[in-house]
């Protein structure tokens, strides 16, 4: 771990597994609650002269730390995909995008809002950073979603303790040692640790904001927990996105796209469109086409370089995703492909799609988070709206049409954060992204999103009085 800007051990040891070969390939810290609070407290001196710098200096730094990711790729990737199981190529993606968040929220600045001024008053609205940032992540994406939190806090002139998933936490604890040489110590700290790690952090009474990325019963936790001192929250949570294809696309092209818009990371993605809406004209030529791209994607080992997709990445999500395959099988449903776990060791499952499963069935209503999709049929865009609609869910959605203007018509109708049109998973370190109903709460990414890492100061002026 990285605390104050030293490397600490810790007695305890948590085994992480590859994926690839359900093997245990390294032990990683299991911090004790004096790890917490030594991470929290050296947060927390860092804090007034990391805030004090000006904006121009923390950018520098953050410049800086994305150069460091950028030049340590390689090695970040081989170590991500080893623990998380995603193909080389994609792994190092992740690390450049983690870079350009960093260099991106390096660029944003905090607005100053003046809200009157007249007759000699003035009223301004400022933003002030919010303080101590604990920072919780997933094990699907550990070290972008890591840096979603850490990028906009770190640029608003918070510190951080950033506490990544236990069952990915390499890549980000070798990022905290690489890190530490450009950041001041105690400005970003890394801890790793099991169940009650996650938990000690969200009630520390000298963390401020908790900014959480996960499942969503664990994310109202957070939320109670965070309740003891009214930290401030954001929270990134589940999803069960709907993609409605409307019947006038071309079939052969978008068909890919759907494909990849399921299945890539082997579907472990929170915006994955997980229930495909297809209208009935074209429900069969769709399927056809899903079948073929199925057939070509090659499933193997990260580091295989002919693997675009990976297995699953803990036992855990394994035998969830079996399960609900298992459901499917026993209710008497249909695949277009897959349908098995792969043989041999890792935890490999081929893409799998349901036949116009039951609109009340477990894999409609809930979210895999794995390569499981149910293909449903419609044939009124209304009823595709409100099946769409009805869910707990409101994370994201995406719109499929060869009309853009009548798709976005659509959108507002769907009631979620993000609508896509004709494309999807697109996130920017410019926008927001923010999930409706107990798919979040507040706004990560964007201004939006990093103003979630201040808080507004109203300053006002009187004009002409000399005091
Ligand atoms: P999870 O909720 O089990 O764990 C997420 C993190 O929370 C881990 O670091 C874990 O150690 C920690 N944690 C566990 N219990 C805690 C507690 N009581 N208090 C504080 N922290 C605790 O989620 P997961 O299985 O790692 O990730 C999969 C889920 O994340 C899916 O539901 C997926 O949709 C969601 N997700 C959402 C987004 C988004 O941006 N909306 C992005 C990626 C993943």
């Amino acid at each position: 771990m990285t605390i104050d800007g030293i490397p600490v051990i810790s007695p305890q040891t948590l085994p992480v597994i590859n994926p690839a070969t359900g093997q245990e390939m390294a032990r990683a810290p299991d911090c004790t609650y004096e790890h917490v609070d030594a991470a929290v407290l050296a947060a927390r001196r860092a804090f007034p002269a990391w805030r004090a710098l000006s904006t121009a200096e923390r950018s520098a730094m953050l410049r800086t730390a994305a150069i460091i990711l950028s030049e340590h790729v390689e090695a970040l990737a081989v170590l991500l995909t080893s623990e998380q199981g995603k193909p080389l190529a994609d792994a190092r993606s992740e690390i450049l995008g983690a870079a350009f968040w960093l260099k991106s929220f390096a660029k944003l600045e905090l607005p100053i809002h003046v809200d009157e001024d007249h007759a000699g008053r003035r009223w301004e609205t400022r933003h002030i950073p919010v303080g101590v940032v604990g920072a919780i992540s997933p094990w699907n994406f550990p070290v972008l979603l890591s840096f979603f939190k850490i990028a906009p806090a770190l640029a608003a002139g918070n510190t951080v303790v950033m506490k990544p998933s236990p069952y990915t936490p390499l890549t980000m604890l070798r990022i905290g040692a690489l890190l530490g040489d450009v950041l001041p110590p105690g400005v970003l700290n890394m801890i790793c640790g099991g169940d009650q790690a996650g938990p000690w952090l969200t009630a520390h009474p000298d963390i401020d904001k908790v900014s959480f990325t996960g499942s969503t019963p664990t994310g109202k936790l957070v939320l109670q927990s965070a309740a003891s001192n009214l930290k401030r929250v954001t929270l990134e949570l589940g999803g069960n996105d709907a993609a409605i294809v409307l019947p006038d696309v071309n079939v052969a092209a978008v068909a890919k796209d759907l494909f990849w818009a399921a299945f890539r990371n082997s579907g472990q993605i929170c915006v994955a469109a997980k229930r495909i809406y297809v209208h009935a004209d074209i429900y069969d030529e769709l399927a056809a086409e899903l079948q073929v791209c199925a057939a070509a994607v090659v499933i193997g080992e990260g580091t295989d370089t002919n693997a675009v997709l990976g297995p699953v990445q803990n036992r855990m999500q394994y035998k969830r995703v079996l399960d609900l395959i298992h459901d499917c099988r026993q209710n008497g449903m249909r695949f277009l492909t897959g349908g098995e776990p792969e043989p041999g060791p890792g935890y490999f499952i081929s893409p799998t799609i349901v036949d116009n499963p039951p609109e009340d069935s477990r894999v409609v209503r809930e979210e895999a988070f794995g390569p499981l999709l149910p293909l449903l049929k419609y044939t009124d865009i209304d009823d595709a709206i409100a099946r769409a609609n009805d869910s707990e869910f409101g994370l994201a959605a995406s719109i499929w049409s060869g009309d853009v203007e009548a798709a976005v018509a659509l959108a507002p109708r769907l009631e979620v954060g993000t609508v896509w049109i004709n494309e999807i998973q697109l996130l920017s370190p410019f926008h927001a992204f923010a999930g409706h109903k107990q798919s979040g709460f507040g706004v990560e990414n964007g201004l939006h999103g990093m103003l979630e890492y201040t808080l507004p100061q109203t300053i006002t002026k009187p004009g002409k009085v000399e005091r």
